[in-house]
């Protein structure tokens, strides 16, 4: 029974999909105005660690994260840089890109972007402004918090203990600070969509609630973002969505815990970060990937270079048993023996620490357990025979290649091939030997010349016969 930690009830609940054949998950993407850094990595990985997991258990995920592509700090950025909104949001969506497919994150079955969006906006604002829930003050409209009874059941914050903080917005036009916009009428010089309020741009808030909708329905099961995402973004989220449709707007809250660097939050306004482009420079996908997955997704992990540093050591240990089971697998041994090994035993653990709220440190604990007692039975035994070695892998295809990502058997594939065909050469010159000792010279002749023509040439001696690959004489 997989138990998820729900922000919104506050404990562990058991997992109860609307629809278990398609569950519906929603992931707060990135504002695109610059490369992502490493703490917006951390969770966008232990989302896709979390998506893996749902379609390890045989959930097939609708998978949908949105792209900020209108924002404040976008058009800083375009005003600082002198160019278009357009041109610097689909630069850094091109980056997002190649960023996060080297991070080995699956994609998103959907990245809605709100510039594409605007008539969904646009009539859920509508929707809230017929049932009082907005109000427009020249051309800007906000949501009236006053109005929701519900507001702050997800953060838990009371409204009339709330103040204007640092991601809510002072504006002297609201009837009351915590009031958020919905609509932003456009100032000179800022780019602009039509609206019954007049040109303006939307909310950021409201983007989420749009697009959720539309790509998800009205309740959908899990939504997940950074912790600093509870309030005011999803609380407002569940103010808006749940106002115009008078349904529940989402069953699962799933929060990630800050990403930390000298214990203190990482984040651009703060200028202490790393881009994850520029730490995929230095370290591997994988060696991130496992240093995040070592710490609870929940919890605030502190960065640093030794952390990283570690964990490549410790997939040194995986990447080890890798290659061997590909070596392994390439020579014929299916005579062999097959070992007495609880492979099960093992498949329990990942999943009971799995289902209980995605406890990946202690799943990663398993894997490298595995490891360390398959190393004792491979150093014990002799002749073990190929499907041992398959089981070996299927195990780790499952665990450390389908949920984690952390390792990828088609990175020996080239080692593979090339020993394959050094093996299969190998098998071609044995058999002309046997043709030659027969005097079937036609077939030795034909193996000779046929080998030629793919570029491999055969060397006799006395006693042996040698091959030389890809002469360029032929
Ligand atoms: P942003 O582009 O700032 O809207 O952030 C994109 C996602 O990354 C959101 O889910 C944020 O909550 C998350 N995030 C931002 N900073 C961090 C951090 N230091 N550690 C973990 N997650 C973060
Ligand atoms: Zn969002």
């Amino acid at each position: 029974m997989l138990s998820i930690y729900n922000t919104l009830t506050k404990r562990k609940e058991e997992f109860k999909p609307i629809n278990p054949a398609s569950i519906s998950m929603y992931v707060c993407g990135p504002t695109v105005y610059d490369y992502f850094h490493i703490g917006n990595a951390r969770s966008f990985i232990m989302a896709d660690v979390i998506r893996r997991y749902l379609e390890f258990k045989g959930f097939s995920v609708k998978y949908v994260m949105n792209l900020t592509d209108v924002d404040d700090k976008i058009i800083k950025k375009s005003l600082q840089e002198k160019k278009e909104t357009k041109f610097i949001s689909e630069n850094y969506v091109e980056a997002f890109f190649e960023d996060i497919h080297k991070l080995k994150i699956k994609p998103a079955n959907i990245y809605p972007k709100a510039t594409e969006h605007m008539d969904d906006i646009v009539k859920l604002i509508e929707e809230l402004e017929a049932k009082h829930f907005a109000y427009n003050i020249n051309g800007n409209v906000f949501y009236d918090v006053s109005k929701f009874k519900d507001y702050g059941k997800l953060s838990g914050k009371k409204i009339n203990e709330l103040e204007s903080g640092s991601r809510i917005e002072i504006n002297e036009e609201k009837k009351n600070p915590l009031d958020f916009s919905l609509w932003k009428k456009a100032k000179i010089g800022e780019p602009y969509w039509n609206s019954p309020w007049g040109n303006g741009r939307p909310g950021w808030h409201i983007e989420c609630s749009a697009m959720s909708c539309k790509h998800l329905g009205k309740t959908f099961d899990i939504h997940a973002g950074g912790n600093d995402l509870i309030f005011p973004h999803h609380e407002n989220e569940i103010a808006q969505s749940e106002a115009a449709n008078d349904k529940k707007f989402v069953n699962y809250w799933i929060h990630f815990g800050f990403l930390n660097i000298n214990e203190e939050k990482m984040s651009k306004s703060l200028g202490n970060f790393f881009t994850a482009r520029d730490i995929l420079k230095k370290y591997s996908a994988e060696a991130i990937r496992l240093s995040f997955i070592q710490t609870h997704y929940a919890g605030p992990l502190n960065f640093s270079e030794d952390l990283l540093a570690s964990s490549e050591k410790g997939l040194e240990k995986l990447k080890n048993l890798a290659v061997r089971i590909m070596e392994e697998l390439n020579t014929q041994n299916n005579s062999g023996i097959i070992p007495a090994f609880d492979f099960q035993y093992y498949e329990d653990n990942f999943i009971s620490a799995m289902d209980d709220n995605f406890n990946s440190p202690q799943a990663s604990a398993v894997i490298f357990d595995f490891i360390r007692d398959i190393n004792r039975i491979l150093a014990e035994n002799n002749n073990i025979s190929n499907e041992f070695y398959q089981l070996i892998k299927s195990f780790l295809e499952k665990t450390a290649v389908g949920v984690f990502g952390i390792l990828d058997f088609s990175d020996y594939s080239t080692l593979n091939s090339v020993m394959l065909e050094d093996s299969l050469i190998k098998f071609l010159v044995n058999l002309r030997i046997e043709a030659k000792r027969e005097k079937n010279f036609a077939l030795s002749d034909k193996i000779r010349d046929g080998l030629k023509e793919l570029g491999i040439t055969l060397q006799d001696s006395k006693d042996k016969t040698s091959y030389k690959k890809y002469n360029l004489n032929i």
